[in-house]
């Protein structure tokens, strides 16, 4: 049954899809980066967030408008733009002779299955002169559910590549560390609603313990996520945790205010020495 609130609501999709197909043509997205600590506070990459400032609605969150690209065809032409921004970035901090650190993207489970995006990786790091190795993959347990054996190939076809791949949200789903084991994962990511119940949950402290002891037994890292606080940051230092992300340490930030932190940061340890 159809009524008028209904077809509103189809219509504003319409339109914000429309709008986002624009914004990909014409460029208007961004990419935001957070960097990741070591415990000792090295940064050890930067994970890029897509951000959107249309000129009518104004800013539109990732969560928004990434579910709208998901459920058309346009997550396709979105993973794509993040791909080739990510490896423009990378490029264009080698062409300043500057250190890069990796950069971890979020792709969308709907293409995982497809090889062709793992061919595209491929061929556009070829095409801009980066090396696998300097961007990480990251997945949400959902992408591996849904198809386990074709992800698997997926999966492996990057690692050989040289590619890192980082599981998403962990913790959050239904997948069990033991299919873990199977797949070629070298980070998993322990998901901020874990991270920010610390102090107030049992249960949060005893599932970040599980999943960090499991995992290393796997030889696989460990970064937490939505770190806010300096209580949660000591919990997860006496856990062995090895990565720490959130605003405690650093925020999204766009690409030149990063390459400002990162050599702020640098003339300050030279500063100590
Ligand atoms: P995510 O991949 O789990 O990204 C982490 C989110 O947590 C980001 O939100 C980040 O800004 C936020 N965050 C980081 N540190 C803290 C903290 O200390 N406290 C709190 N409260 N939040 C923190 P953001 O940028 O709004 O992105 C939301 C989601 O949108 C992402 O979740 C990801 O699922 C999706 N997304 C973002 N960029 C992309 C993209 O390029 N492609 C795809 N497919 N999805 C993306
Ligand atoms: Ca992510
Ligand atoms: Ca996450």
């Amino acid at each position: 049954v159809y009524n008028e609130a209904m077809t509103t609501r189809v219509e504003s999709r319409l339109a914000l899809e429309t709008q986002l197909r624009q914004a990909i043509a014409n460029d208007e997205l961004e990419l935001h980066l957070q960097p990741k600590f070591c415990m000792d506070r090295r940064i050890v990459g930067a994970e890029a967030l897509l951000r959107w400032h249309s000129d009518e609605i104004g800013w539109i969150p990732p969560n928004t408008f990434v579910a709208l690209a998901e459920e058309s065809n346009l997550i396709v032409e979105l993973d794509t733009w993040v791909i080739r921004k990510a490896c423009g970035l990378l490029a264009s901090w080698k062409a300043e002779q500057l250190q890069a650190p990796q950069i971890a993207i979020n792709l969308s489970a709907a293409n995982l299955g497809d090889l062709s995006m793992v061919e595209l990786l491929i061929r556009t790091c070829e095409e801009f002169d980066v090396a696998p190795a300097q961007l990480e993959v990251e997945l949400t347990e959902s992408a591996l559910l849904t198809d386990m054996e074709q992800t698997r190939d997926a999966l492996r076809l990057l690692k050989s590549h040289g590619f890192s791949i980082a599981l998403d949200d962990f913790g959050t789903g239904f997948s069990s560390l033991s299919n873990l084991q199977h797949l070629p994962i070298s980070l998993v990511k322990i998901d901020k609603s874990f991270v920010q119940e610390l102090g107030q949950s049992a249960d949060a402290e005893h599932i970040i313990r599980a999943i960090i002891s499991l995992a290393h037994s796997l030889q696989i890292s460990v970064v937490a996520e939505g770190v806010e606080t300096e209580g949660q940051l000591e919990f997860l230092r006496q856990q062995h945790c090895d990565e720490i992300q959130g605003y405690y340490y650093a925020r999204p930030m766009p690409w030149a205010d990063l390459v400002q932190f990162l050599d702020n940061r640098s003339r300050a340890a030279c500063l100590q020495q």
